[in-house]
Order: structure tokens, then C-alpha cells, then sequence
């Protein structure tokens, strides 16, 4: 790829010394950074830089994908209503949508600077064509991804109705149509490890993770496998985590203990785990996750939209526990801009709290899409800053546009006036995925055009799984 030189730009390095350069350059070599500053060496390929803020790539380390053509269609229903609608839009899904799905999803985040996710894919019936599907999307993208293979292999007990059996008419079509049918753990296995064995390739673009539903939905050995499975192949693993209340009695009543105890015994704490949302969780149990380095991925927009909550995480980054940020799928989070839900992450806690020293910062809530993001997909010595030896994915933002008119603070401003809509140049690996706020790297009016029907095509092809689902949310208003 040779080397590639962005000559003259305001850097918001983000790195070890938190420098901010009010001129320098960026040399390139490959897909790494070489060096950030004062350059005079040439390059094959300059960019000139004079009007950017260059930025490394933002991380949205919680999104699923499957949900991408969901935005708009639901709005002031519960946890348990959402998760069945969101079952029968995204149930039975043809290869082709499985890669349009993902395609979508990568033209909105790269275009708002983010050049890596974290795709938490689908719940139910996958089987290896979608995950290879998926695969051929991340490469066409050539955005950064972990793949999140969502496995569970338990009921769904959080959103059925706890206290009383469901209505006849349900419990028949709930048997006949079998929306979450748990997998035999042996095959689980066998997708998980062939899935890893084939696509896991760190040092490209595309990782593998295990990536349980949600504990509350697996048994000890399904967890316990997803442990085996990363420490074999050295891979993290992405979970949701404590988002609605009833997750927490749930896990109570099975093991007699908190679910982040529970899964201490199991082993799986560890710097390998992320656990996105994460909001009804107590201090001590803040404090097991601090210890054992887990990341909490913090989704404020989702958790504000469905109503489930307010992650304590003011208290988790005092405590000392690694906080990432994602904007999670299309249902919960409309458009997938990072940049809303950083802004939210620092304003969010404040009205509550007045002790201002405990607020949370516009450093602290950038640095849970830079750094926090790096440690969830396992890059925490490659991604997340403009520093030597870091890969160049690079964010160039616009300064000749009202947002960052005067320039007054680079983080400030990129925290609480950024939308994301100064985006002008991404770079992944070094390579120019993004260019003059159009996406280069593949025809995004295509996709946007193949995407268009597909919800429509979905929703009739599991019209019975559909109609069950609207009567759930009867049920769960
Ligand atoms: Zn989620």
C-alpha cells in the first residue's frame, strides 16, 4: 500500500501524553502509523490537512447489525415488546439481507467516523451461510468489525410473563412456530470454533467472538464453553448484561447469588469480557469488574429509548472500570452516530448529580470511544490513538463548517458540537474509505437502493412469527 503522508492538520492525538497538535502531520506506513508531529519525510500519497482535525477512528464497540432496516419502527414500547418485534424483523433473513443488513449499517458508521465495530449478530437460526455472508459484508465494507456470535441455549425466561402461564391461543402458536429454539450445544461449538478457525484474523480487519445473548439465557456450560473458546483462540467475548430489572431477580432466583458473581464462579471476569448496558448492577459488583478488568460497553441512547434504565457510570469509571460506548442496533437506536450517544454519555448523570467533581467529563466520554472501545475488541496497544506503532484508522473532521466555527476546543467541541456531520476523510488501515463525506471503499447508493424493499420482504415472509410477536407486546404494553 506504500506510504501515505496528512500534512498539516490539527491532531487530537489522544495518546499516551493526551497531546493535541495545533499543526502536524501523520505518516503512514501500510496499515500503521509511523509517526505523528513534525514530519518531513515524503510519501507515495499527501493529503493535505490544512483544513481537518484529525481524530482516530471512533468505536462503536455495541451494535447488531440484523436490526439495520429497524429504524422507526418502534417507539414507546417495554424491553420484552421490543425484543419480539425485533425477533420478526429480523427471523429468517436471506443471505442477501443478512450482507445488505451489514452493508447499511457500515455506510452510516463510517460515514459518522467510526471505523470499528462490535456486531453483536443474530439470536436466532443462523447457521455458517450467514455467518459467511456477514463475513463478505465487513470485507466489502472494509470497515473493522468483531464479529459477535450471539449464542444462547436456555429460555428466553425475561421476556415471557413470569407469574402466569401464557394465554392458550400463544402457548399453541408459540409451539408451532418455535421462535428462539435453543441450539444443541455441540453445534454451537462447531460454529463457534469453524467460525473463528475460518474468519478470525486480527491482523486484517475481522475478529470472532463468542457473544452469549445474555447469561440470563444460557446454562453454566454454554458460559463456560464461550470461556474455553476465547482463552484456545485468544478471542474476547460480548454479552448483554443486567439491562432490565427483571435480569436481576431472574439470576437471583437460579443461582441464589448476583449474575456478576455467578459469573466470577464461572471464571469468565476477566479483561477478555464486555458486557454491554449493564445498568442494574450494585457497587460491589462494580467493584468485581473493576478488578478483573472487564469492560462495560455504555449505551445511553438505547437505554434512554426502551426506558431500561441509567448505567451507574460515573460510579463504574471511579470504581476503575474500563467503559466503552455504543449506539446498539437500528431498533433501539435510530440513525447509529457514536457521536450522540458520546455527547449523552457526558451530559447524561449530570441533573442528578451535584457534586460536579463526579460528573463525567467530554475527555472521559471521548476516551470510551477510543480507548474503552479498543480494549472491548482486544486492540487496547493498536487502536484508539494517533501514536506510533498505532493502526491508522483516522477520523479528518471539517473545520471550515459552522460546528467548529470559531475552534475554540478540540474536545470539547468534538464531544458536544460534533454530529458527526463534518466528517470528510476516513481512513481504515491506512486505506481511504471515505472522501469528501462520500463513502469510496464500495457504491453505497446501491445498497441504500437493495435495502430500501427488504423490511417490507422480511415481514411477509414470517407474517405468522410477526402477528405472534404484536400479540406479546399485548402482553408487555
Ligand atoms: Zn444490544
Amino acid at each position: 500500500m506504500g506510504t501515505t503522508l496528512i500534512k498539516d492538520a490539527a491532531l487530537l492525538t489522544l495518546d499516551e501524553k493526551d497531546r493535541f497538535i495545533e499543526r502536524g502531520s501523520i505518516l503512514i506506513d501500510g496499515n500503521s502509523i509511523l509517526a505523528v508531529g513534525e514530519v518531513k519525510q515524503k510519501a507515495d500519497k499527501t493529503i493535505d490537512g490544512r483544513r481537518f482535525l484529525a481524530m482516530p477512528g471512533l468505536i462503536n464497540a455495541h451494535t447488531h447489525t440484523p436490526g439495520a432496516f429497524s429504524a422507526g419502527t418502534q417507539d414507546a414500547v417495554s424491553h420484552p415488546a421490543f425484543m419480539w418485534l425485533n425477533q420478526a424483523d429480523t427471523s429468517g433473513r436471506t443471505q442477501r439481507e443478512v450482507y445488505v443488513s451489514a452493508m447499511l449499517n457500515a455506510t452510516q458508521m463510517l460515514l459518522a467516523g467510526v471505523t470499528t465495530s462490535i456486531d453483536h449478530f443474530p439470536a436466532q437460526n443462523f447457521g455458517p451461510e450467514d455467518v459467511s455472508a456477514a463475513v463478505e459484508a465487513y470485507r466489502d465494507s472494509r470497515m473493522r468489525t468483531v464479529l459477535g456470535l450471539r449464542i444462547f441455549d436456555d429460555d428466553f425466561g425475561d421476556i415471557f410473563p413470569r407469574d402466569k402461564p401464557l394465554p392458550s391461543d400463544l402457548q399453541r402458536d408459540l409451539e408451532r412456530i418455535r421462535p428462539l429454539p435453543p441450539r444443541p450445544l455441540a453445534e454451537t461449538r462447531e460454529i463457534l470454533e469453524d467460525s473463528i478457525r475460518r474468519y478470525h484474523r486480527p491482523h486484517g480487519r475481522l475478529s470472532v467472538f463468542p457473544a452469549p445473548t445474555n447469561p440470563v439465557r444460557c446454562t453454566d456450560a454454554l458460559l463456560t464453553m464461550c470461556r474455553e473458546i476465547a482463552e484456545r483462540y485468544d478471542v474476547g467475548i460480548h454479552t448483554h448484561l443486567l439491562e432490565s430489572e427483571v435480569q436481576t431477580t431472574l439470576a437471583q432466583s437460579r443461582y441464589g447469588c448476583t449474575m456478576v458473581q455467578h459469573l466470577e464462579r464461572l471464571g469468565l471476569l476477566s479483561s477478555r469480557l464486555s458486557c454491554a448496558h449493564t445498568i442494574w448492577i450494585e457497587q460491589d459488583d462494580i467493584d468485581r469488574l473493576a478488578e478483573n478488568g472487564v469492560v462495560v460497553v455504555h449505551n445511553p441512547e438505547s437505554n434512554l429509548k426502551i426506558g431500561t434504565g441509567v448505567a451507574p457510570v460515573a460510579r463504574m469509571l471511579a470504581s476503575g472500570v474500563s467503559v466503552a460506548i455504543g449506539t446498539d442496533g437500528s431498533v433501539t437506536n435510530d440513525n447509529l452516530v457514536l457521536h450522540e450517544a458520546i455527547r449523552l454519555a457526558a451530559m447524561l448523570g449530570r441533573t442528578g448529580e451535584r457534586e460536579r467533581a463526579k460528573w463525567i467529563t467530554a475527555r472521559q466520554a471521548l476516551g470510551m470511544a477510543t480507548e474503552g472501545g479498543a480494549k472491548a475488541v482486544q486492540m487496547a496497544s493498536t487502536l484508539g490513538r494517533l501514536q506510533p506503532g498505532f493502526r491508522a484508522d483516522i477520523a479528518l473532521y471539517d473545520l471550515d463548517t459552522p460546528t467548529w466555527t470559531p475552534f475554540n476546543d478540540p474536545v470539547q467541541q468534538m464531544v458536544f458540537a460534533e454530529t458527526g456531520s463534518s466528517v470528510h476523510t476516513v481512513l481504515v488501515d491506512g486505506e481511504v474509505v471515505v472522501e469528501g463525506g462520500r463513502v469510496t471503499a464500495f457504491d453505497s447508493k446501491a445498497i441504500i437502493a437493495e435495502a430500501k424493499p427488504m423490511l417490507r420482504a422480511i415481514r411477509e415472509r414470517n407474517r405468522d412469527l410477526y402477528s405472534f410477536a404484536r400479540r406479546m407486546t399485548e402482553i408487555f404494553p
